[in-house]
C-alpha cells in the first residue's frame, strides 16, 4: 500500500500540541487569518535578529545595531503578510517604539552571548510513521531558531516574542518543547551532530520590552519519550492515524482574536 504522506512544516509542530483542533484547521484545512499588530511586531523583530546574527556568522560581514534596526522598520511598514492594522491592541507607533527597544536589548544585551554557528538553518525532511499508511514528514527551516556552540555543546537556541514570555524577569520554555524537540531531532538528523539541549531567547512585546534567555532544557527528551512514557511523537502518530484532533478550549490562543478556527470550532463557550 502506498502511504499518505502528509507533508508539515517543522515550525508548526509545537502548536500542534497546544490545540490540535485549531491546528488542523490551520494547517491541513488551510483555514488562515490575518496577523494582528502584535503578531507582525514580532515577524518584524525577528527579521532584524536574523539579519543581525546572519552578519556574525563566521566568514561574514557584521553590521551594527543601526543597520538591524533598519531592517526591523522596513519589515514593520511593508509586511510581506496580510496584516490587521485595524485591531486596537496596538498602534503602528507604539509597535515602532516597542520594536525598536527589542532590537537594542536584543543586538546588544542578549547576541553577544551566544556563538552562533547557524541562523534559521535549512532541515532535512524526518519522516514519522504513524502507522496504517499514514506518515507525516516535517520539512522546512529552523524558523526563528539559531544553532550555539557552548561548553555543554550544540544548543538550539529559539527566539520568542510575545507579551508574556518573560515572567518575573525568567524567560518562560512551558509549552515550548514540542518545537524545540523537532528542531533537535531534525538538526541531529540532518548533521549527524547530536545536541545537547535548546532554549528560549525571549523578547517582550508589551509596553515595557524586555530580553531573557532561558535555561537549557532537554526538549528532545519530550518528544521521543522515556522508558516510561511515549514521546510525543507517538501522540501525534495516534492524531493522525485516527485523525481526530481534541480541541482545548484552556489554550491561551483560544480567542477569537487568534484563533483562526473560532467561528466554526463548536467546543468554545
Ligand atoms: S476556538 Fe479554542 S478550542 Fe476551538 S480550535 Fe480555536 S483554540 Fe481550539
Amino acid at each position: 500500500m502506498t502511504p499518505s504522506v502528509y507533508r508539515v512544516r517543522a515550525s508548526s509542530w509545537g502548536s500542534l500540541f497546544d490545540c490540535a483542533f485549531r491546528w488542523e484547521g490551520e494547517h491541513l484545512l488551510s483555514i488562515r487569518k490575518p496577523s494582528g499588530m502584535r503578531a507582525h511586531l514580532g515577524t518584524s523583530v525577528h527579521a532584524a535578529t536574523a539579519a543581525f546574527d546572519a552578519a556574525r556568522l563566521p566568514g561574514a560581514e557584521p553590521i551594527e545595531v543601526d543597520a538591524a534596526a533598519g531592517v526591523f522598520v522596513d519589515a514593520l511598514r511593508k509586511p510581506e503578510r496580510e496584516v490587521d492594522f485595524s485591531g486596537d491592541e496596538l498602534s503602528l507607533s507604539q509597535a515602532e517604539r516597542i520594536g525598536l527597544a527589542l532590537v537594542g536589548i536584543y543586538c546588544t544585551e542578549l547576541a553577544p552571548r551566544f556563538e552562533f554557528v547557524a541562523v534559521e538553518a535549512e532541515l532535512e525532511p524526518l519522516d514519522i510513521d504513524c502507522g496504517g499508511g499514514i506518515v507525516v514528514r516535517l520539512t522546512g527551516t529552523m524558523d526563528r531558531a539559531r544553532v550555539a556552540r557552548t561548553d555543554g555543546g550544540t544548543v538550539i537556541p529559539d527566539i520568542k516574542t510575545g507579551s508574556r514570555v518573560i515572567v518575573d524577569g525568567v524567560a518562560q520554555v512551558r509549552g515550548r518543547a514540542p518545537q524545540l524537540g523537532t528542531y533537535q531531532l531534525m538538526y541531529e538528523a540532518t548533521t549527524g551532530e547530536l545536541t545537547s539541549g535548546a532554549q528560549v531567547i525571549a523578547l517582550q512585546t508589551s509596553s515595557r520590552p524586555a530580553g531573557a534567555a532561558s535555561r537549557v532544557i532537554d526538549a528532545r527528551r519530550v518528544m521521543v519519550g522515556t522508558g516510561e512514557a511515549p514521546g510525543l511523537i507517538q501522540h501525534a502518530a495516534a492524531m493522525f492515524r485516527t485523525g481526530l484532533f481534541p480541541p482545548n478550549t484552556q489554550s491561551v490562543l483560544c480567542s477569537e482574536r487568534y484563533c483562526a478556527r473560532w467561528n466554526s470550532c463548536p467546543y468554545h463557550e
